[in-house]
């Protein structure tokens, strides 16, 4: 098995970032934490292959629905539909229209629990509710029911895989393996070494 600090996870800087200049602001993030960035393109993308992506998990339409619906409950509010699948299909409806708006970066970072780290620092997927000091909590003030009453996807300027499986679907999705880059950072001595040798004079 892999170690620990193997782990990759899939970025993409969603077209709203590209747009208001948070490019960097989302890589300093993840790269301050101590993650590596093993892979990375700007492109601009079909419909089809926006709907595959987030298909690849035959669960998500299910489960996103009911995020969604809980997500109105918890507020009081009466969700658009009862049927996540109902709902689902509007919001992928918009993710297409939003996610090939403009040119995104996509990314693969690498270090110790990346997928679980990259979703934390990114925050909730409902910007009225991530926390601050999270990313979407930090520069977005979007939320699902003006989302859904304009009729368009939430503009939360990140996607990041949800599970290590996740992850590893999106990265055969969106990069070919020799686009993904194994190599050594030196701070990985100080990050993960077990030992600490050699950083004092004799
Ligand atoms: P993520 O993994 O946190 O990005 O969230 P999901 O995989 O559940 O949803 C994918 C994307 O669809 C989100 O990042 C939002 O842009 C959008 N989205 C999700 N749920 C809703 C919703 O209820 N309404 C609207 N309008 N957009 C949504
Ligand atoms: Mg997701």
């Amino acid at each position: 098995m892999a170690h620990l600090k193997e782990e990759r996870t899939f970025v993409i800087a969603k077209p709203d970032a590209v747009q208001r200049g948070l490019v960097g602001e989302i890589i300093k993030r993840f790269e301050q934490v101590g993650l590596k960035m093993v892979a990375t393109k700007m492109t601009v993308v079909t419909p089809e292959h926006v709907e595959q992506h987030y298909t690849l998990d035959p669960e998500w339409r299910r489960v996103t629905g009911e995020k969604t619906i809980e997500g109105y409950r918890k507020k009081g509010l009466t969700p658009p539909s009862e049927d996540p699948l109902e709902i689902t299909a509007a919001v992928l409806k918009g993710l297409k229209a939003y996610m090939t708006s403009g040119p995104i970066v996509c990314m693969v970072w690498e270090g110790a629990h990346a997928v679980k780290i990259v979703r934390k620092i990114v925050g909730a997927t409902e910007p009225l509710s991530s926390d601050m000091g999270t990313i979407r909590g930090d520069y977005v003030l979007d939320s699902y029911q003006m989302a859904d009453t304009d009729k368009r996807a939430v503009r939360n300027l990140i996607h990041a895989s949800g599970s290590v499986k996740e992850a590893e679907d999106e990265m055969a999705h969106w990069f070919k393996p020799e686009e993904i880059i194994d190599y050594k950072l030196v701070q990985e001595q100080i990050v993960y070494a077990p030992e600490i040798d050699g950083l004092l004079g004799k």
